[in-house]
């Protein structure tokens, strides 16, 4: 859709009014790329996540300068159910799934907003995304694999269908295989042309295969920004991001 980006502008993020957990940070994100935050522990990469989704409060943390923007629009006064219905869906670090529900009933949790006939429709282009989860869906999410329990969070914000998906740290913990496959499905959302995607990494080399743009960042300030392929290339970024993993 036209104009559904995302503008972070100068933000600041305090904890406690004291502790300055993201700098003068401006980043934006357009539909149809992927961009990604990349950064060790502590970065500030999470607490921009909990900026955009309006999810700071609860842990006393506030944007105190700047401003965050969706299709032209300011977010920083609603609400975060008010987030989520302007077409903004975070995948939480952890996943943070159902475990005693099926995969199924996870799935339709994301999509009670929506009307019946395109529950099913979303519901199909899910398990359609992600084939594996089809022969679990009536199992307990409890008892999937790591990887499954992922698709399983991708596909559940995906059943509002949003404008704006951010994901936490998708690949954390998770064997290369699987995190290979929820890349690639990741990639294929972008493709589809009217997503926006924010993917936060500690991996930084896998983020940046998969990304169109990417931004670093240091102790809450953007240090480096770029092109994935240039930041891919770059021997600053190989030297002290992309030899860690
Ligand atoms: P991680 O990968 O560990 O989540 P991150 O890059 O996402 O790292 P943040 O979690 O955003 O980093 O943390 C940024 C800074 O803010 C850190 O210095 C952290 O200690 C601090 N911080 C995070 N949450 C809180 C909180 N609830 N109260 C006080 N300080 C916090």
């Amino acid at each position: 859709p036209l104009n559904a980006d995302l503008h972070v502008v100068n933000a600041q993020v305090l904890y406690d009014g004291v502790v300055e957990a993201v700098r003068d940070v401006s980043f934006s994100v357009d539909a149809g790329r992927i961009v990604c935050l990349l950064g060790a522990n502590g970065a500030g990469k999470s607490t921009l996540l909990k900026a955009i989704s309006g999810i700071l409060g609860p842990e006393k943390g506030a944007l105190t300068k700047g401003s965050i923007t969706f299709a032209g629009k300011g977010l920083t006064a609603l609400s975060s159910d008010g987030i989520v219905r302007k077409g903004i869906v975070q995948v939480p670090e952890g996943r943070r799934l159902f475990v005693n529900l099926t995969v199924e009933e996870n799935l339709l949790m994301g999509g009670f907003t929506v009307r019946a006939a395109e529950r099913a429709v979303r519901l199909e282009s899910v398990y359609s995304l992600f084939p594996d989860l089809t022969d679990h869906r009536h199992r307990v999410a409890g008892y999937l694999s790591g990887g499954q329990q992922q698709m399983v969070a991708i596909g559940r914000a995906l059943m509002s269908s949003p404008s704006l998906l951010m994901l936490d740290e998708p690949s954390l913990g998770l064997a290369p295989k699987i995190v290979e496959q929820i890349f690639a499905a990741i990639s294929s959302l972008r493709d589809s042309g009217d997503i926006a995607i924010l993917l936060v990494e500690q991996n930084a080399r896998l983020a940046l295969t998969i990304s169109d743009y990417g931004y670093v960042l240091e102790r809450g300030r953007v240090v480096f920004d770029g092109d994935a392929a240039t930041l891919l290339g770059s021997p600053e970024i190989q030297e002290f991001y992309l030899g860690l993993d």
